[in-house]
């Protein structure tokens, strides 16, 4: 494919006329070429329309096409624009896969922040109540500023096969780990082995049955340091993610030097003397009599 010349004029008029929102600038034929031209609008290098420097912003996506979508719009002034979003949350109904009626079952799915058609934001998410056989439900609708429309089907068949590659990602990290050898991981090497060889042989295994399997293997205390760090990131950890946090656990562990044995002592405003548990070493303690 040749030189493609693009309407940049009418791109920055069309941009300026709505500060913040974004404008299709362009489809290049080339994932190259298309990141060459984010890189030229930010630095306004050899596109003077989108002089000066740093007054745009752009960002480049798949179109459907096969080429790469350039998207930019324009920052310049206050207030701040809101960053562009890394992915997107929505709530969506899932009505299986069978021919017949399955009923309806609501699936929180992260997907890419871009309309697969076109490369254009998705839009924001707006909650929406329904009933069906006699249940009540809260999903999301949304409408992309391209036009496009994302159906739920297709939403949550692109959240599946991000989450199957996550999981054939962290399979084969997993394995990578145990054919490593046992990781530096003090008090919780054993743990952490244990957790490897199991993420390694079970793809998309979860933290919550890698802690059960512990817990089973007389691994208690990493058992419990791992439901605690499910409980904080509200559920959403994998066997491979666990065993890396204990890596990082036992590391910081190591390196504290506010506590002793775990126990973090001072002497109170009111002369109480104050034992808690190191935030740090997250050691279970027994609390003094
Ligand atoms: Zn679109
Ligand atoms: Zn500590």
């Amino acid at each position: 494919m040749g030189h493609i010349r693009f309407d940049h004029r009418a791109v920055v008029a069309a941009a300026k006329a709505e500060r913040g929102t974004w404008v299709l600038a362009g489809v290049y034929p080339t994932s190259m070429s298309g990141k060459a031209a984010v890189l030229r609008i930010a630095l306004a290098r050899r596109m003077p329309s989108y002089e000066p420097a740093g007054t745009f912003e752009a960002y480049h996506a798949p179109h459907e096409d096969g080429g790469t979508a350039v998207w930019t719009r324009y920052v310049a002034g206050l207030p701040a624009v809101e960053p562009r979003p890394s992915s997107k949350t929505y709530r969506v109904c899932d009505r299986g896969t069978g021919r017949g009626y399955e009923g309806v079952r609501i699936v929180t799915v992260t997907v890419a922040p871009e309309c697969p058609r076109c490369g254009g934001p998705r839009g924001e998410a707006r909650p929406h109540r329904f009933s069906e056989d006699g249940a009540w439900y809260i999903v999301d609708k949304w409408s992309n500023g391209c036009g496009h429309t994302d159906s739920y089907d297709a939403v949550l068949a692109e959240y599946r096969k991000l989450v199957a590659q996550l999981e054939e990602a962290e399979q084969r990290d997993a394995a990578r780990a145990v054919k490593a050898g046992p990781a530096q991981a003090g008090e919780y090497t054993a743990a952490v082995l244990l957790l490897n060889t199991a993420a390694a042989e079970t793809r998309g295994l979860l933290a919550r049955h890698g802690a059960q399997y512990l817990d089973m293997r007389g691994e208690t205390e990493a058992a419990r340091r791992i439901q605690e760090e499910l409980k904080r990131r509200s559920g959403a950890m994998s066997a491979r993610q666990a065993a890396t946090f204990l890596v990082e656990l036992a590391a910081a562990r190591q390196a504290c030097d506010r506590c002793e044995n775990g126990r973090v002592n001072y002497q109170a405003e009111d002369g109480e003397f104050v034992s808690l548990r190191c935030p740090t070493c997250r050691r279970d303690v027994v609390p003094n009599a």
